[in-house]
């Protein structure tokens, strides 16, 4: 018979203890709005807000809804206008491009490398040739690419850069946290990244005006006092009647889970790390799969693995996709013209209009999978979900 992988790609390891504890307290209490709070209470989302904001060293961090809703608020107060242009990895999540659309703008793709990475050469085609102001950096996957020749090129071009690290909280480009390259930063705590609440976003600024425009855009209803890492009131009295309310806070339950998450972050890193190293090594020996090279500036956080298998062609990557799928190992497709479940290619986006070519992207997407990895495997589980990938390849040829 053959071997099959028993355990399931989306589960995810339970809350804390103390973040249930806190959470079943808070439900005790009634006061589940950010905002609802007795005399001398600080909420558990300004809480949660200076917590997040010491991890990344940042003076401040806003708390909203979702991380597509952080990235949405941060075109906005970084000063979007509508119909500006705003560049954006070809290779991303749907609410990326989601985000820009929602805040008025215009995307315009960038070309994926072999790494994953924005192609930095055609970043700065594209910059040349679109004049955006914006870059929203998607760090895929949790690959960073050259961060030093990203905010050079920014500078160069007068573009300001905002970092998507739904996939990146707690990595490092030589040794700087990931989301302090550029104007704003947003953070994802969806069930599938780094931290887990369900729903829930973050974004972090160094900027006092940005993050203020940012506080009354979350939906503050004049009372950003109330937050735990934004800045004096002083700072909202030129805003305050000029800056719409477009209500996506987080709430005081979430706040509470996450806060108990927050300071197992690092070792959380670590753990998604000896995952992908054993995958990595167990991958590594099959022929056929070709693997990203990471460089040895990005102390990255993987908790997915990526790899191409350039030499099959579409049938054979949907025939490998069914084998290992009933053996137990859920990969996932980034060439699919037609959407699956959490990846979409971007000539998917029509509400875009017409797509661009951007044929490197589509040779590239065409031979990359993708698999999660998630913290309720054991290193020891790679050697057989690399046997079971190893076997069903072999078959095709
Ligand atoms: C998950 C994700 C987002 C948005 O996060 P939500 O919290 O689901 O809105 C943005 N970018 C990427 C790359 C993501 O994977």
């Amino acid at each position: 018979m053959k071997a099959h992988f028993d355990k399931p790609f989306t589960q995810q390891e339970a809350i804390p203890e103390a973040g249930i504890e806190r959470a079943v307290e808070i439900m005790r209490s009634g006061r589940l709005h950010r905002y609802n709070v007795i005399e001398g209470e600080t909420s558990e989302a300004a809480l949660l807000e200076s917590e997040y904001a010491v991890y990344q060293g940042v003076p401040y961090c806003l708390a909203c809804a979702s991380g597509g809703y952080a990235l949405h608020v941060a075109l906005k107060a970084t000063g979007l206008k509508a119909g500006d242009k705003v560049l954006t990895n070809a290779f991303t999540l749907a609410p990326v491009p989601g985000a820009i659309h929602n805040a008025g703008g215009v995307p315009v793709l960038v070309e994926v490398d072999e790494n994953f990475c924005a192609d930095l050469e055609h970043l700065e085609t594209q910059m040349q040739a679109s004049g955006a102001r914006f870059f929203m950096m998607s760090h895929m996957r949790g690959h960073l690419a050259d961060m030093d020749k990203v905010v050079a090129l920014c500078e160069q071009y007068g573009v300001t850069l905002i970092e998507d690290c739904a996939h990146t909280m707690g990595a490092r480009w030589k040794g700087k946290l990931s989301g302090n390259f550029g104007a704003v930063a947003c953070f994802s705590t969806q069930t599938y990244k780094h931290l887990n609440s369900g729903e829930g976003g973050l974004l972090t600024t160094a900027d006092p005006d940005t993050m203020a425009r940012a506080v009354m855009h979350s939906g503050s209803y004049m009372l950003y006092e109330r937050h735990g890492a934004a800045p004096d009131a002083e700072t909202y009295n030129d805003i305050r009647l000029d800056t719409p309310n477009y209500s996506g806070r987080m709430d005081n339950l979430r706040a509470a889970i996450l806060r108990a998450q927050l300071p197992n972050l690092d070792e959380n890193c670590k753990r998604w790390n000896k995952l992908y190293k054993a995958a990595e090594v167990g991958l590594a020996k099959i022929s056929g799969i070709a693997l990203p090279v990471r460089p040895a500036a990005e102390s990255y956080v993987a908790s997915s693995i990526q790899f191409r298998t350039p030499s099959l062609g579409e049938q054979q990557i949907q025939s490998l996709i069914v084998g290992c799928a009933a053996r137990g190992v859920e990969l996932k497709w980034f060439g699919n013209a037609d959407p699956t479940g959490f990846t979409s290619r971007y000539d998917s986006w029509r509400y875009l209009g017409d797509a661009p070519e951007l044929p490197q992207t589509l040779k590239i997407l065409a031979s990359t999978l993708d698999m999660r990895l998630p913290l309720t495997f054991e290193a020891q589980d790679m050697a057989l979900i690399a046997e079971i990938i190893g076997e069903e390849l072999a078959q095709l040829s």
